[in-house]
């Protein structure tokens, strides 16, 4: 925020006629970035007549604030000519917070869903093996474990982290009849070695639908609609097909890079692409785990990073800008408490 200079004076003689004598008050005055040190800057803009008197000004002023402060006394003193305190200074207004990033994604997400009659559900972060895997259709020497570097938690008794959010899937599943419609926001753990693009921790949000005669094309209307209202513009997905223990088929689902419309850029590596979920219609092994009857219902299911989202959204280059505490990197974030 720039302030007048006469704002600036204004300020300087209050604190010199009220102020304490202190190393507050000298850094406040005549610190790197204290008020002298800023009404000079704010002199150079000016036209050359104003320019001459209120540079005196800002003099005369500097050499009363070394005077006084010159010494920088560390404890306030007695005499007559130092600044006292005034306890009728008003105080500096406490700032207001604001949303991480990463709770402005999930709050579009919960609201989007929730408007489509979707449940939200979270989970615990603490799983068993045979939730996070095994009626996933993972059992365990399954080749897709490998990609799911657990931490775990006793690997005896098949507790870990959940590496994903899908192990909701099989606990909501399992209680509930069809139909179902589920999303689950919720964090998750990797054990990974942490660099731009890859944290130990992270958000996921888990989706599924199942009903009788469910189908692929459900599942890409809902996700262009959910990725819509997230970005906040028309936007063009690319499906591919991929695969995932839990899915058949399953998809890998690309975003027309929104930043550059595609031609290419650095953000999508110039490929016009961005690589944005996982998705697929839900495994028929993995319907029958829960009791359900695959020939009667079908439903799909996607997971989706939310820092990955947020990434794109905001243009993050790195991942582990959302673990900081600096509040440098999340006061860019717009979203004035959602
Ligand atoms: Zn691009």
């Amino acid at each position: 925020m720039t302030q007048s200079i006469q704002t600036l004076l204004d300020e300087i003689d209050r604190i010199l006629t009220h102020g304490v004598r202190s190393e507050y008050a000298t850094e406040l005055l005549l610190g790197k970035e204290g008020l002298l040190r800023r009404a000079y800057h704010q002199l150079k803009s000016l036209p050359q007549t104003e320019r001459r008197n209120l540079g005196k000004a800002l003099h005369e002023r500097e050499a009363r604030a070394k005077n006084l402060l010159g010494s920088i006394p560390t404890v306030i003193q007695k005499d007559t000519e130092a600044l006292y305190f005034d306890p009728t200074f008003p105080g500096g207004a406490s700032p207001i917070g604001h949303r991480h990033p990463v709770g402005i994604i999930i709050n579009e997400i919960v609201s989007f869903f929730t408007k489509m009659n979707f449940q939200v559900r979270e989970g615990t972060e603490i799983e068993t093996a045979e939730y996070n895997f095994d009626l996933l259709n993972i059992p365990p020497a399954h080749p897709a474990r490998e990609a799911h570097d657990t931490i775990w938690i006793n690997r005896q008794k098949g507790t870990l982290l959940r590496t994903h959010t899908s192990p909701m899937q099989i606990r909501v599943m399992a209680k509930s009849k069809p139909p179902l419609r589920v999303i689950v926001p919720g964090r998750v753990y990797r054990y990974e070695a942490e660099d731009a693009t890859h944290a130990s921790v992270f958000h996921q949000v888990e989706g599924f639908v199942v009903q009788q005669g469910t189908t692929v094309a459900n599942l890409k209307w809902t996700l262009h609609a959910a990725l819509e209202s997230i970005f906040g513009r028309d936007i063009e997905l690319r499906f591919r097909p991929s695969y995932f223990p839990f899915t058949q088929p399953s998809l890998e689902i690309d975003l027309a890079c929104i930043h550059c419309e595609g031609k290419g850029c650095t953000i999508c590596k110039q490929t016009g692409w961005l690589e944005i979920l996982g998705a697929g219609m839900i495994h028929p092994q993995v319907l029958k785990n829960v009791g359900y009857n695959p020939a009667r219902v079908s439903g799909f299911a996607f997971g989706v990073g939310i820092e990955r989202l947020a990434m794109i959204k905001y243009k993050i280059t790195d991942i582990r800008s959302f673990l900081t505490p600096d509040r440098f990197v999340i006061d860019q974030f717009p979203g004035v408490l959602q």
